[in-house]
Order: C-alpha cells, then sequence, then structure tokens
C-alpha cells in the first residue's frame, strides 16, 4: 500500500484522494486553510466548459469522461455523506458562438447535438452541481474512505533526493511519503517551478435572493453566464481578471453581473443580491489543464490547470493521475 501526500483540498485534491484511497492507496491530504474554500467552493458549478471548442483536446477528453460519470458520483456522495450535490441535467441556452465555423467543427467532431431556440442554441446534455454542497459531500465522502485530512497547514516545500521526492515540509513539521500529488490550484507555481506556470484568474460571482423568477436551464451569452438553483436561487457570473491574489470585490462589477442578468430575464431588476463573492481560478499561460507526473521528480504528481473547468473536469482528473500513480 502507498503513502500519498496530497497537497491541496480543493475538489481536484479531493476528488483525486478519493480515487487514490479506493485504489487502495493511503492517503494524507493538505490543506492551508479548511478543504474546499477557495476556487471550488466559487464557481457556477456548471459541468460542461462553456465554450468548448476553445480548449485542447485534453480538456475536451476529460470533460466528456467526467460528463458521463457525474450523476452517478453524486448519488454516490449522496448516499454516503447524506448531502447532496444537487446535480440538475438543466441543459445550456447558448445565445452566441454556437454557429462559428469552430463551434460547428466541434459538433461534428464530438458528435454533439443542439436545439435550435429563437434566442440560440440549447445543449440539453448539460448539467450544473451546486459546489459548496459538492465539497461537503466529498470532504464527509472521503474521510469516510479512510482518507486522512490535515487542514490549516501549509505546505511550504518539497523534501528531495536525486530525482524523488522523500516527503514535505509544512508549517506544522515534516511529513514522509511514497508519492506526492500537487492539486493547489492558482497556488501550484508558488511550490513548483513549473514550466507552464500556474497563475491566479479572478472570477467575481452574484446570487440573487430566493424569488418569484423561474428559470429552468442555464443561460451563457458573450462569456457570462445565469445558473438556476434547485431552491430557485440564481447565479450570475463571472468576470476574468489577471490582478494576482486579490480578493476584493467591486460595487461596479455587482452592477454590472446584476445588468447582465436583468438584459436577459427582465424580471431580476428588482430581486435583491444576497451575496457577492470572487475566486481564483487555476489558469496556466498555455491555457492548458496539467495532469502529469513531473519530468524530474519521478514520484511528484501534478493535477491542476484546470481554469474555467475544473468542477466539470475534476472526476476524470482524478482518474487519471491515479492511474499514472499505480502504473
Ligand atoms: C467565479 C468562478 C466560476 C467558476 N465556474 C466554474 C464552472 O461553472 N464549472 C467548472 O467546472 N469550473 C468553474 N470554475 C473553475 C473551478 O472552480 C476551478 O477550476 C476548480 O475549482 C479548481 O480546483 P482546484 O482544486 O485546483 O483549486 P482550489 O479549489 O482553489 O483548491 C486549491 C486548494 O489548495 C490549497 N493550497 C494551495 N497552496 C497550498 C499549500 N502550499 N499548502 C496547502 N494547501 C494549499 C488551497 O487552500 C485550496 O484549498 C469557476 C471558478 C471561478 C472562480
Amino acid at each position: 500500500m502507498s503513502d500519498c501526500i496530497v497537497v491541496g483540498g480543493g475538489v481536484i485534491g479531493m476528488m483525486s484522494a478519493r480515487m487514490l484511497a479506493i485504489s487502495g492507496a493511503k492517503v494524507t491530504l493538505i490543506d492551508q486553510r479548511e478543504c474546499g474554500h477557495e476556487s471550488s467552493w466559487a464557481g457556477g458549478g456548471i459541468i460542461s466548459p462553456l465554450y468548448p471548442w476553445h480548449y485542447d483536446d485534453l480538456t475536451n477528453d476529460l470533460s466528456f469522461e467526467s460528463q458521463a460519470v457525474y450523476e452517478e458520483l453524486c448519488d454516490d456522495l449522496h448516499r454516503s455523506s447524506g448531502i447532496d450535490p444537487q446535480y440538475q441535467k438543466s441543459g445550456l441556452l447558448m445565445m452566441d458562438e454556437f454557429d462559428s465555423t469552430e463551434a460547428k467543427m466541434w459538433m461534428e467532431r464530438y458528435k454533439v447535438d443542439y436545439q435550435r431556440h429563437a434566442d440560440g442554441a440549447f445543449f440539453s446534455h448539460v448539467a450544473s452541481v451546486r459546489n459548496p454542497r459538492l465539497l461537503q459531500a466529498l470532504k464527509i465522502d472521503i474521510i469516510n474512505k479512510g482518507v486522512k485530512i490535515v487542514e490549516n497547514t501549509q505546505v511550504n516545500q518539497l523534501i528531495t533526493k536525486d530525482d524523488k521526492v522523500l516527503g514535505i515540509h509544512s508549517s506544522e513539521g515534516d511529513l514522509l511519503c511514497d508519492n506526492v500529488i500537487i492539486c493547489a490550484g492558482a497556488w501550484s507555481s508558488q511550490l513548483l517551478n513549473l514550466s507552464d506556470r500556474i497563475f491566479p484568474m479572478k472570477g467575481q460571482m452574484i446570487i440573487f435572493k430566493q424569488g418569484k423568477v423561474k428559470l429552468s436551464h442555464v443561460i451563457l451569452d458573450q462569456g457570462r453566464y445565469i445558473i438556476p438553483r434547485i431552491d430557485g436561487k440564481i447565479l450570475v457570473g463571472s468576470t476574468m481578471e489577471d490582478v494576482g491574489f486579490n480578493r476584493d470585490v467591486d460595487e461596479h462589477i455587482k452592477n454590472n453581473l446584476h445588468e447582465f442578468a436583468w438584459q436577459h430575464i427582465p424580471m431580476l431588476e428588482n430581486v435583491e443580491i444576497e451575496k457577492h463573492w470572487s475566486g481564483f481560478r487555476p489558469a496556466s499561460e498555455t491555457e492548458k489543464v496539467i495532469v502529469d507526473r513531473d519530468k524530474n521528480y519521478r514520484n511528484l504528481f501534478i493535477n491542476t490547470g484546470h481554469f474555467r473547468n475544473g468542477i466539470n473536469m475534476a472526476p476524470a482528473s482524478a482518474n487519471r493521475i491515479t492511474q499514472l500513480i499505480n502504473e
């Protein structure tokens, strides 16, 4: 049984820890805060890339693989944890880009169908989850599966010898292991000198208080989206801001997101906003996700750079990294 340390308890770290535990590994997961409170908590929870033709083959492959298992995974997590991640296959109405040449080529290649609506194209296969609930369920589930979670502990450095990692130095002391898996999201380049640098791309979101507005599907237009939750609340996102680790939220962006919402659903103009927040997507300079063995250390693995699609890609990324470790 191999000893694995997973650094980072977002959706990528927890999903990786889950798959490793299922494969028989002894797993310790370390987070500098509490698990599931960073990007994975902040996101919209759409289980699809927004405009999939913008992304590389790996992102598309991991997305399709994940989409195929998400509903069953959420059922398993619900059973194991008692918390329902609220998977809903509501579909997505895309109002722009769907008739571009790139989009048409992608749909033909992946055999994806849509229904033409007056306002755009409806992709009925697209689902969403309520990410805070997904993360709570995941955390309980991995504890049930024997993963040891260490929170409020920062991993500062790797302990290395020749082409091997021996363990980690953390704020609470050193820990030795057979394999280290870096899932530190937007912070990954603070730990590793990656050739494809990972950096934070801030996104701001709002959620409306429960009102009378009924929305049955996700709406996507000009890179922004409106997402219905099962309890009737509605989320709107999001910005793309390359401003480092600055968590501040701006009043004008809040108003801007609100305006986007009521331009698409006029009844939202007078609905009160319940919360406004930001999160740091793990972006990479090449815009590619990294799910790989490290080039310098043979027992170091990297699962990061999921950018706008980490909730979506998490199950398949976790599967792939587990396969690499067990090769
Ligand atoms: C506004 C917004 C909307 C989004 N919408 C969607 C969407 O609809 N669909 C979708 O699929 N994706 C969406 N995303 C993207 C998605 O949220 C991310 O790709 C995903 O959460 C990345 O997961 P992660 O586990 O890598 O990162 P995180 O969730 O950020 O987790 C990284 C963890 O590592 C920990 N950590 C970092 N450094 C250290 C260290 N040195 N030691 C210990 N712990 C450390 C952090 O504390 C953190 O908990 C959105 C993101 C944002 C911000």
